[in-house]
């Protein structure tokens, strides 16, 4: 298992200056880490404001399917987040974040989880899931096209991998409530307290 630096504090995180990608957008941070659910993405969007936007922000259509499945589990707080932070870019365009960047990112999303303790945690798309699964050991996590999601618990959290939203809204746009249905009811089964 990899050696992860272990960050203290979201302060720590705001001021992150671990990777060159800081340069183009300090890290983008949701409000508030008290959350039962943890949204996973891969990296930050560009933002007007990084103290007033948030990752995965309900402007972008991604963020608008994850409001959809929010508004259906009001139960929850949610959290929503990016395994990379700030915002990867080439010649002015955006682009995925290398593997360096996520390697060095991961101790951001690694202190998030271990201070907000959230119940689950969705990881959003296949980068996410393959980068995420290696450190964690979560080896059997595969997607399907049944949107059977599996679940697996690493210590007290369950981790769920899905499809990321912008793959569904491209290419299967007519299935979105089967989506959207599907981790409804995987949250719903479990009982939070
Ligand atoms: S992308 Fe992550 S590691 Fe790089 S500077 Fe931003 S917060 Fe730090």
């Amino acid at each position: 298992m990899k050696t992860i630096i272990q960050m203290k504090s979201i302060k720590e995180i705001q001021s992150c200056r671990n990777c060159n990608l800081c340069a183009n957008q300090k890290p983008l941070l949701d409000k508030s880490i008290n959350a039962e659910v943890f949204w996973v993405g891969l990296s930050a969007v560009k933002v007007n404001n990084v103290k007033s936007d948030t990752p995965l922000s309900p402007r972008t259509n991604t963020g608008k399917l994850i409001s959809e499945i929010e508004k259906c589990n009001q139960q929850y707080r949610f959290y929503k987040t990016n395994l990379v932070k700030c915002l990867p870019l080439d010649n002015d365009k955006i682009r995925y974040p290398n593997k360096a960047e996520m390697n060095k990112c991961y101790s951001n999303l690694d202190f998030e989880i271990r201070k907000g303790k959230p119940k689950i945690v969705i990881l959003l798309g296949k980068v996410v899931i393959d980068f995420v699964s290696k450190i964690i050991n979560l080896t059997k996590a595969k997607l399907n096209d049944n949107f059977n999601y599996e679940t697996f618990k690493i210590d007290d959290t369950i981790y769920i991998p899905v499809h990321h939203p912008s793959y569904i809204l491209v290419y299967k746009r007519k299935r979105i409530e089967e989506y959207i249905g599907n981790i409804s009811q995987i949250l719903a089964n479990f009982v939070i307290s």
